[in-house]
C-alpha cells in the first residue's frame, strides 16, 4: 500500500440553490429540508502528500470579484483562502507543487494555475477540447473569451488523458462525464485504503441515495451536461469505493467539519 495522505483545502465559498441545483427536479419531493433560497458551498481541492511527487487535484476557485461578477451571485473567497495562500501555511510555495490533476475545467476548479509554474497538469481530453470551444451555455463555466476575459487555462501547457490513467503510483483517475463532457474522478491509495475525489460528479451525498419509490438508484443532481452519463457515473464511483465515506466531493459542506476534525486523510491512527 502506498504512503500517500489527502489534505482537504477550501478555497472559498460559492453560492448556490439546493432545489434549483444539487436535486433532479424528479427527486425535490423527496427532500422536503431542500432550501430553495441561495446557500453557501465549499470548494475543496485536495492536496497529496508522502509521494516522491507532490500532487494537487484541483486549483480551486477565483478570488471575490471575478467570482461574483462572472458567476455565482456572492461567491466568495474570504482572505487567505486561494490556494497559494494555503499553501503557504502549509510551508508550500506554489512552484514546489510537481503535479495537478484537474477533474474539470470550471472556472471554480481551475483558477491560479499560471501560479504553479512548475507543475505538469493532466486533464481529459474531451473536457480541454470542450473548454476550448464551449457552447455559449457554458461560456461562463468556462470563462470564454467571448466575455471578455482571459481563461485561466489560456496559454498552459496540459497532458490530455483519456480513460483510466496512472498519473503516479498510487494516483490514477478514471472518467466520470456528465456533470461536464470530459469530468474525471481522481481514485488515491493510501495506507488506510483507498479514496476517490469526484470533483462534480456528485455535489453533495444526497447525490447518492436510492429513492425507492421512483426505483432509483441515486438522487441525480439538476446540474449537467448529460443526464445519462451523470447517473452512470454516480453508480460507477458509488462501486468503486470502498465505502461511501471514502468519496471525496468538492462541495459538500460535510467535508468542511471533516476535515476540521481530521485535516489529514489516510493516516494510519496511532499506535497501530
Ligand atoms: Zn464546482
Amino acid at each position: 500500500m502506498s504512503n500517500l495522505t489527502i489534505r482537504p483545502i477550501n478555497t472559498g465559498f460559492v453560492t448556490m440553490i439546493p432545489k434549483q441545483y444539487l436535486y433532479h427536479h424528479s427527486t425535490v419531493a423527496f427532500y422536503p429540508d431542500a432550501s430553495d433560497q441561495e446557500e453557501e458551498y465549499p470548494v475543496f481541492t485536495y492536496l497529496v502528500e508522502g509521494g516522491d511527487k507532490l500532487l494537487l487535484v484541483d486549483t480551486g476557485m477565483a478570488y471575490t470579484e471575478r467570482a461574483d461578477q462572472y458567476h455565482h451571485h456572492g461567491s466568495r473567497q474570504p482572505e487567505g483562502m486561494a490556494i497559494t495562500e494555503q499553501l503557504a501555511v502549509l510551508g508550500y510555495q506554489p512552484e514546489d507543487i510537481d503535479i495537478v490533476v484537474f477533474t474539470h475545467l470550471h472556472w471554480d476548479h481551475c483558477f491560479y494555475m499560471e501560479k504553479f509554474t512548475n507543475a505538469q497538469f493532466y486533464v481529459n481530453r474531451k473536457e480541454y477540447e470542450f473548454a476550448m470551444n464551449p457552447i455559449p451555455l457554458y461560456y461562463k463555466s468556462y470563462e470564454a473569451p467571448e466575455l471578455g476575459i482571459t481563461r485561466p487555462f489560456e496559454g498552459i501547457e496540459m497532458n490530455l488523458v483519456e480513460g483510466e490513467t496512472e498519473i503516479m503510483p498510487g494516483v490514477r483517475v478514471f472518467e466520470t462525464p456528465g456533470h461536464s463532457v470530459g469530468h474525471q474522478s481522481v481514485e488515491i491509495d493510501t495506507e488506510t485504503g483507498k479514496y476517490i475525489c469526484c470533483g462534480d460528479s456528485i455535489f453533495i451525498m444526497d447525490n447518492v441515495k436510492p429513492i425507492e419509490k421512483l426505483h432509483y438508484d441515486i438522487t441525480p443532481p439538476n446540474r449537467f451536461s448529460d443526464i445519462v452519463s451523470t447517473w452512470k457515473s454516480i453508480e460507477l464511483i458509488k462501486e468503486r469505493a470502498e465505502s461511501l465515506d471514502r468519496i471525496l466531493t468538492c462541495h459538500d459542506r460535510e467535508i468542511l467539519e471533516r476535515s476540521a476534525a481530521t485535516p489529514v486523510l489516510g493516516l494510519k491512527e496511532k499506535g497501530r
